[in-house]
C-alpha cells in the first residue's frame, strides 16, 4: 500500500497534463513503515526518450534525486510515468524495463478522466497495489 498526500497526487496529474503528448516520468521519495509506503517528495525527471509511448529517466537527474533523498533521510519508494493516451496499466515495455521489485510503479493515465494506479512488478508480472490519498 502506498499513501500519497492529496497535494502530491494533484501535482502528478498536473505535471502529466502539462507534459502531454509526451510521457513524463520521475521518482518519489518517502518513508516505509509496517509495509506501507508514504510519499513525501516528488522528483520530476526528464524523459530522455521524449516519446509519447515510452520513457527513460535522465540518468544524471535520477542520480541527483537519489542523493537528495539520502540527505533528507527518505528513500526511493516509487517511480512514476504517464500514459497520455492509454490506460493506467503497465505496457509490455514497462514490464520488461522494471528494475526494482521493492518500489511501487505509479502510472498516471490521461486517457479519460485523469487517474493514478500503483503496481508492483516482480519477474515481469504486475500486481495491483492500493493507493490511499491522504
Ligand atoms: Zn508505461
Amino acid at each position: 500500500m502506498i499513501k500519497i498526500p492529496e497535494q502530491i497526487y494533484q501535482r502528478l496529474i498536473e505535471y502529466a497534463e502539462n507534459g502531454a503528448p509526451e510521457e513524463v516520468c520521475g521518482l518519489i521519495g518517502g518513508t516505509k513503515a509496517d509495509g506501507a509506503k508514504e510519499a513525501r517528495e516528488i522528483y520530476f525527471l526528464e524523459n530522455a526518450a521524449h516519446s509519447a509511448a515510452r520513457f527513460s529517466m535522465n540518468p544524471a537527474e535520477q542520480f541527483a534525486a537519489i542523493r537528495d533523498m539520502r540527505e533528507k533521510g527518505i528513500s526511493p519508494i516509487a517511480c512514476f510515468h504517464s500514459h497520455p493516451k492509454s490506460e493506467a496499466k503497465p505496457s509490455a515495455e514497462d514490464l520488461r524495463l522494471a528494475y526494482d521489485e521493492e518500489i511501487c510503479y505509479l502510472i498516471i493515465s490521461l486517457k479519460t478522466k485523469p487517474v493514478i494506479k500503483a503496481f508492483r512488478i516482480t519477474d515481469k508480472i504486475a500486481s495491483d497495489e492500493d493507493i490511499t490519498v491522504l
